[in-house]
């Protein structure tokens, strides 16, 4: 038999001395063991060191991913308080729109009630009154073309047959030529007179005014110019078509600022005083038609100065 065993011989320092004897397959497993044992205990380290790294890395990143979140939280609530401030802004806007607009009905609801009360109703029948007491007839010539305002329906209450009236007086009014043309004085009255020039009884077909040569000349209603150029007699000439019925006419003019087809609105300088044509010195010839016809053009004048006073 083969003497397999190992003597380990421990000496103390006193001398004494001891033996272990063991056995080489013994020892071998024993080695085995001790070397699986390391190897083992090893292999957990490493692996603790993997999964210890793995950890911190999956702990970073959630780190990361938690800030990430909190900051696009953060980002979320601004933008959820600006568009709660935008909100409340357009809500208050939205208010005052309304505001404005129930304002406006509440003005135009006003007015409409004004109207209808018989307002406008009365002043008209003033003018209508005061127009008829110069002999100034109120009759018109439907123009669909040189009309507007207000649309009202009709219904059978009669309202908007007050509206239309009313309205349709305004615009007349606006046309109708009332006042003076120029600021001078009266120098010459419309009626029979003596010709100034040759002293013969003559017909004078609308007024004189006085005037300084570059006075300024105004319409006296809207309108249309008709003519606008030199005629034998009244020189350089303007004639403007009011509509219904009613023309002017203004002559002798040193400069004509208008052509013909020019629309005008009321008081617009149209030309400036002359003394051309058949003239003994600087006044502007004013006449005033009504179907073709000359009127006296004092009416108008008078009425203006009625509606002026009765204001
Ligand atoms: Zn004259």
């Amino acid at each position: 038999m083969n003497s397999d065993k190992i003597h380990i011989i421990l000496t103390g320092e006193s001398g004494g001395s001891r033996t272990l004897l063991l056995d080489r397959r013994t020892l071998r497993r024993a080695t085995f063991s001790l070397i699986s044992l390391f190897a083992f205990l090893f292999a957990g380290t490493i692996s603790g060191c993997y999964h210890w790294q793995e950890k911190s890395s999956l702990e970073q990143k959630l780190a990361e991913v938690e800030q990430t979140s909190r900051m696009r939280q953060d980002q979320l609530l601004d933008e959820l308080c600006e568009s709660q401030k935008e909100l409340r802004r357009i809500r208050l806007q939205k208010l005052r729109v309304i505001d404005q607009y129930e304002s406006k009905l509440a003005r135009l609801r006003k007015e409409t009630e004004q109207i209808y009360s018989g307002d406008i109703h009365k002043r008209a029948k003033l003018i209508k009154a005061l127009m008829e007491e110069v002999g100034i007839r109120f009759d018109f010539e439907e123009d669909p073309s040189h009309s507007g305002g207000l649309y009202i329906e009709a219904n059978g209450n009669g309202e908007g047959t007050v509206m239309d009236e009313a309205d349709r007086f305004v615009c007349f009014l606006q046309k109708l030529p009332l006042g003076r043309p120029v600021k001078g004085k009266i120098s010459s009255l419309y009626g029979r007179r003596r010709d100034p020039l040759n002293h013969r009884k003559a017909f004078h077909a609308g007024l004189d005014f006085r005037g300084r040569r570059g006075d300024k000349v105004h319409v006296t209603g809207s309108g249309i110019v008709k003519r606008s150029g030199y005629q034998r007699g009244f020189g350089n000439c303007i004639v403007i078509d009011h509509g219904n019925g009613y023309e002017t006419l203004y002559a002798h003019l040193s400069k004509r600022l208008v052509h013909k087809g020019d629309r005008v609105a009321r008081d617009q300088v149209i030309g400036l005083v002359g003394s051309t044509g058949r003239s003994t010195g600087s006044h502007l010839h004013y006449e005033v038609h009504y179907r073709n016809k000359s009127v006296d053009p004092l009416k108008f004048l008078r009425i203006a100065k009625l509606l002026a006073s009765k204001k």
